[in-house]
């Protein structure tokens, strides 16, 4: 059970939905913490960039939500759905009373913290649907490398032209994306698992390039054959939306 972690999927469908029309959207990394962004961007972190936009794409919209529409949450029963949230991921917050706090936007503010854990936990079980989804990656890291573009990042990290410097993609992020792939070119499907070492650099493809201001971040990262790649390099960020069927219908 060691490597296993347990999902609750609770209202995730439904924030998921709400990340990927933000991202169809193109609302950027808004009010995101610069240092901490530049940390992720150039480097592959496990706490990913799609990560940090859930959180802060979340509380955004909800602090918004509780603001614009209080008689969405004008009695405590309309609350319900967040308490069993809170309950469901552990997480300790204030109910409402109406005797000392004015109005549902209060109260939010009033558990910010208490979202923001909330936040966190569902993050990782959002991340895990559209993980898989290789063509909202492209829009998302599409978003990414706009931000990148206009962030100030250390000389150190960057080329002259201001783009991230390539590292090393470390060998949990070949893994996960060699068996999302199932080993399959996402160009052209050719079956690469007889032919090449799962660590092996050149299958590896930044989905949106360096050159275009992609990011060294996991869910920016695609297994292709090496003649695709070589095809695909620099020149646009591009993916393809084929998979691999449970099973075949006819
Ligand atoms: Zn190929």
């Amino acid at each position: 059970m060691e490597s296993l972690q347990e999902f609750h999927y609770n209202s995730i469908y439904e924030l998921a939905d709400l990340i990927d029309s933000s991202v169809k959207a193109e609302v950027d990394f808004w009010g995101h913490n610069e240092e901490y962004f530049i940390e992720i961007s150039s480097k592959f972190s496990k706490d990913t960039l799609l990560h940090l936009y859930i959180v802060i794409t979340a509380t955004n919209f909800y602090r918004r939500d509780f603001k614009k529409n209080p008689e969405l949450y004008e009695e405590e029963e309309d609350l319900e759905k967040w308490y069993i949230l809170f309950d469901t991921y552990s997480i300790e917050f204030k109910r409402l009373n109406l005797k000392q706090i004015q109005s549902s936007s209060e109260w939010f503010e009033t558990n910010t913290e208490a979202f923001f854990a909330l936040f966190e936990k569902m993050a990782e079980e959002v991340f895990y649907i559209l993980f898989a989804n290789r063509d909202f990656l492209l829009r998302f890291n599409s978003i990414a490398a706009k931000t990148i573009k206009e962030t100030r990042f250390p000389i150190n990290l960057v080329t002259k032209k201001g783009t991230i410097r390539r590292v090393t993609i470390p060998q949990w992020v070949k893994k996960a994306v060699y068996h999302r792939e199932k080993g399959r070119c996402v160009f052209c499907n050719a079956d690469l698992t007889g032919l090449i070492n799962i660590f092996n650099t050149s299958n590896y493809d930044h989905i949106v390039p360096l050159d275009l201001f992609g990011a060294n971040d996991p869910c920016n990262i695609q297994l292709s054959c090496e003649k695709c790649n070589k095809s695909k390099k620099n020149k646009v960020g591009a993916t393809s939306n084929f998979y691999t069927p449970w099973w075949k219908n006819k």
